[in-house]
C-alpha cells in the first residue's frame, strides 16, 4: 500500500497548519477545536518549516509551567521535519515513524504540503487491508477455489 492511498482519503484543505509567530496557547486551542495532535508550521510563502505536536507544547509547559504558552511556536517546534512522499510505502512510513519516534508525517509534492498522515491513519489503512485479503480468502474457501 502506498501513501497515496491513505492520503487522498483526506482533502488537500485538511491540512492543518500554524505559524511560527502563533503562541502556543493559541495552537493549543486550535489543536483542542480540531480534535488532532499536531499541525505543519508554515512560512510567508506557504513552506514547511516546522512541526509542532501536542507532545511539544505538553513537554514545554512540563518544564518550563503554563507561562511558556505566551511563547512562539518557532520556541518549541521540530525544524527538522521528516516528510515522504504519495509514492513511499505505508510500510517504510511506519518504519521511519518508529524508529524517529514521531506519530505524523507530511506529505509533499515538491515544496508543497498537500497531506499530513499520522500512525493513527496508517493502523487504520492496514486493518481495512488485511480485513479485505481476509474477506477474499473467505469468499474463494467458500466457493471452493481454494
Ligand atoms: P508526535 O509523536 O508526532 O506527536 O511528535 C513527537 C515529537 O516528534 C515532537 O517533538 C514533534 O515535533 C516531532 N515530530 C512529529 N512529527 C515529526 C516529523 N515528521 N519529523 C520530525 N519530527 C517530528
Amino acid at each position: 500500500m502506498k501513501v497515496r492511498q491513505i492520503s487522498e482519503r483526506k482533502a488537500i484543505n485538511d491540512v492543518a497548519s500554524t505559524t511560527a509567530n502563533a503562541t502556543l496557547s493559541h495552537v493549543a486551542t486550535k489543536l483542542g477545536a480540531l480534535k488532532i495532535g499536531c499541525l505543519v508550521v508554515l512560512d510567508a510563502q506557504g513552506g514547511l518549516c516546522g512541526i509542532l505536536s501536542e507532545r511539544d507544547i505538553v513537554r514545554a509547559v512540563g518544564e518550563q509551567g503554563s507561562g511558556c504558552l505566551d511563547q512562539p511556536v518557532s520556541s518549541v517546534m521540530t525544524r527538522n521535519v521528516m516528510t515522504c512522499t504519495p509514492d513511499d510505502s505505508a510500510a517504510s512510513i511506519l518504519e521511519r515513524m518508529s524508529a524517529g519516534r514521531f506519530r505524523h508525517m507530511p506529505v509533499m509534492e515538491g515544496d508543497t504540503v498537500i497531506s499530513l498522515v499520522s500512525i493513527g491513519d496508517m493502523v487504520k489503512a492496514k486493518i481495512e487491508e488485511l480485513e479485505q485479503d481476509n474477506e477474499a480468502m473467505e469468499t474463494m474457501i467458500r466457493s471452493g477455489v481454494a
